[in-house]
This record gives structure tokens, C-alpha cells and sequence, in this order.
């Protein structure tokens, strides 16, 4: 296996240096070429104008769907920019027509903002939501979804890797049963594009989610959508602008025919080049390797926590990922994310509200989320799990 090259990771995050950010899944450190970049741009609209500095770098900004597209192995034109996977998210789903009946089949580990707009939607048109149980590693049933497939099931929709946890859902085998019984299917990659290898090919999905701020490193406030071509021609946006399609005589527009009809015409382009950067920069590190290496931090970081009396690692699924969640006996996570913070320590929480259905069927109202890239090294878990032992023991 080759080495990795922690110097070259760590000299381009010069953060690292002074905080340990075990952040990851809330908001990476953006590498110093995306920050860069971002604030390049930002200057250029400053010295010769919006317009000018847009038309100045649009050659970097089309080549940001070829980019994107080769991260997801998906084609330029299936991809739509947007200002967050939640905005990526609604524009799929707000676009789905449902009547009385339909039935919306989801996750255990559904984001709250995900479940939020199902229980908007099944009150507006009387379809209905329900969430297929988890199997006994904690990842959606294959079995239980197959079983309650019927003629009323308009649209699968599920969270790859939840925001409360290591978890890593079944996504192919979930799109085995969609494409069998021709079921709409959609993704929110939230969590796992930029952490793990993501082939929208294989998932064998219709529409996929994700953002920039998390494992992609980029700016916050970015994100993109994927839309699979033949279905691009047959769904119509919630929302059009002037953009999205083209007023072509009083009574008439006309969409564009690529994902851009998800689109809006303003953006934070500054923001759009950071987030192109962050993928050529996860597509020249390599997304195998990324993964390899998450995968093996989290993994240390889990056995090292499972160590320490008093603390408990919540975890499930076969193959775990970078986001590593704990309690400690008898201590306030809140309190613990204080604490560390003032070591300079980033950790997040992950609240019940977030992953509602999850969290009570665990029994679980809150945990310190410890999430690790690939920049993160052996040194600093070895400081994280020194810290959290002093904290356990107290
Ligand atoms: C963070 C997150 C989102 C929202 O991402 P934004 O870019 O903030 O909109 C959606 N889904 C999951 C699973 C997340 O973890």
C-alpha cells in the first residue's frame, strides 16, 4: 500500500498547525488553493466588475461540471450548481409531482431538513412517508424495502452516510431495487462525496445531492446536484428563472435541456470556484486514497475511544466511515465540546433533532461527533483520546 502524504496534506491546510479539527463532517479547513482561489475571485469582481470577472473565468467555471460530473462518474451536462446540498436536495424533490397515495419510502437515519420537506409535502398532497427499518447492522434493510415495494411506491429517497455517525448505507443495493421495480431514486450525498469513492452509475440513481463545506473541503454555502439525463427531459423544476429557461414569446419559455434547468442565474461565484477547486483538488489526491485513509484514521480513532472507561462509541453499519460519534458516562457532550474547544479542539454535536428517527429508536438524545479526514493524523487522535480521558475521568 503506498504511504500517504501527510506533509503535503498538512502544509496545505496551515490550519492544522494550530487547531486539531476533528470537524469534518460539519466544515472542513478548506486546502490553501481553494481559499485561494475563492478569494481570488472576489478580488477580480472588485477590480473589474461582476459581470467581467464571471465572463473572465467562465472557462474554469464549465469546466467545473466536467469536474464534477468525473467525481460521481456522471456527464457534464448532469449536473446542476447550487448554494447548498439542502438547496440541491429541494430542487429534486420540490420537482417530483405526488398525488394522494403515493407513498415516499425513506431511511432510519433521514436528515432532519430531508424529513421535514416529505412531512410538508404528504400534508400538501395526502402522499405519505414511511421509513423502511434498519437490518441488524444498523443499515437499511435490503430485505424490508423489497418486501413493502408496491404499484404506490412513487419515490425511494435516503441518506447515504447520516450526519449521526460511521453508518455507510446499502446505496447500491438500494438502487438494485429501484431500478427493478422503476422506482424514482434519489441520494443525499451529503456526507460521503469527497470522502469515499461515489459512482452514480452503480448506485444506479436519479437524482443525487451534495455539498462542498463537508468532505470536499470547500467554501461554505456551495453545493451541486445530479440529475440523470433521461430523466432531466421529463421533470420540470419547482422553481425557474431566467436561467433555467428562456422566455421565447409572451405566453411561452422554454427550459434548458441539460441539469442547468435546476439552476438559478445569480450565484456566489467566488464560492462556485472555491468548490471547483476542492474538486480537482480531491480528484488529484485521488478518492481511493482519500477513502483508504479515513477509513483507517476512524478506525484507530473508534478502538482508541472504545479504550477508555466510561466511553461509549454509537457507530453501526459494515463499513464505517470518517464520522466517529461517542458518549461518556454520566457526562453532558455539550459540556465536553466546551471543554475541548478550549483546547482548541473541534468536535460538533449530533442532536436528536437532526436524525430524529435514528436517535430515538437508538434511545440517544445527543453524542460528540468526532469526525477525521485525511489531513488529520495518528498524533492528533493519540492528543483527542488523551483529552477525552481526562474528561471521562473526571
Ligand atoms: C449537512 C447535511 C446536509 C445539508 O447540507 P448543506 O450544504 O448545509 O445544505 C444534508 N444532508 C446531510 C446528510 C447532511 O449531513
Amino acid at each position: 500500500m503506498p504511504s500517504f502524504d501527510i506533509d503535503r496534506a498538512r502544509s496545505a491546510t496551515p490550519a492544522s498547525a494550530n487547531i486539531l479539527h476533528f470537524n469534518n463532517a460539519g466544515s472542513s479547513l478548506m486546502p490553501q488553493p481553494v481559499l485561494d482561489a475563492t478569494i481570488e475571485h472576489l478580488q477580480l469582481e472588485a477590480q473589474i466588475g461582476g459581470y467581467e470577472a464571471f465572463d473572465q473565468q467562465q472557462d474554469l467555471l464549465e469546466h467545473g461540471y466536467a469536474a464534477a460530473a468525473q467525481l460521481i462518474n456522471a456527464s457534464s451536462d448532469e449536473i446542476a450548481f447550487l448554494e447548498s446540498a439542502t438547496a440541491a436536495w429541494n430542487a429534486a424533490f420540490y420537482s417530483i409531482p405526488f398525488k394522494p397515495g403515493d407513498r415516499i419510502l425513506t431511511s432510519m437515519a433521514e436528515y432532519a431538513s430531508n424529513y421535514i420537506a416529505y412531512l410538508q409535502v404528504t400534508r400538501r398532497t395526502g402522499a405519505v412517508v414511511e421509513a423502511i427499518p434498519d437490518d441488524e447492522y444498523g443499515q437499511l434493510s435490503i430485505e424490508a424495502l423489497r418486501n413493502t415495494i408496491d404499484e404506490h411506491v412513487k419515490l425511494i429517497a435516503v441518506t447515504h452516510v447520516p450526519t449521526s455517525g460511521g453508518l455507510v448505507n446499502p446505496i447500491e443495493a438500494i438502487g438494485n431495487v429501484a431500478r427493478e421495480a422503476g422506482i424514482l431514486y434519489l441520494v443525499d450525498a451529503c456526507q460521503s462525496v469527497g470522502q469515499m469513492p461515489i459512482d452514480v452509475q452503480k448506485i444506479g440513481c436519479d437524482m443525487l445531492s451534495t455539498t462542498g463545506r463537508k468532505y470536499l473541503r470547500a467554501p461554505r454555502g456551495t453545493g451541486f446536484l445530479y440529475v440523470r439525463q433521461g430523466l432531466i427531459e421529463q421533470i420540470e423544476p419547482a422553481t425557474l428563472d431566467m436561467h433555467a429557461a428562456t422566455w421565447v414569446a409572451r405566453d411561452r419559455y422554454e427550459m434548458v435541456s441539460n441539469a442547468r434547468r435546476f439552476e438559478a442565474f445569480e450565484a456566489n461565484y467566488a464560492s462556485r470556484i472555491g468548490l471547483v477547486t476542492a474538486i480537482d483538488y480531491a480528484l488529484d489526491w485521488g478518492m481511493d486514497t482519500i477513502w483508504r485513509r479515513i477509513k483507517e484514521l476512524a478506525y484507530r480513532l473508534r478502538t482508541r475511544l472504545t479504550a477508555i472507561p466510561g466511553v461509549i462509541v454509537h457507530d453501526r453499519g459494515i463499513t464505517q466511515c470518517g464520522i466517529v460519534t461517542f458518549t461518556i458516562d454520566g457526562v453532558d457532550p455539550v459540556d465536553i465540546q466546551k471543554q475541548l474547544n478550549a483546547q482548541r479542539i473541534n468536535v460538533s454535536i449530533a442532536q436528536r433533532s437532526s436524525t430524529r428517527l435514528d436517535l430515538e429508536a437508538r434511545g440517544l438524545t445527543t453524542m460528540i461527533r468526532a469526525s477525521v479526514h485525511y489531513y488529520n493524523t495518528d498524533e492528533e487522535i493519540t492528543r483527542f483520546c488523551q483529552a477525552i480521558d481526562k474528561l471521562a475521568a473526571i
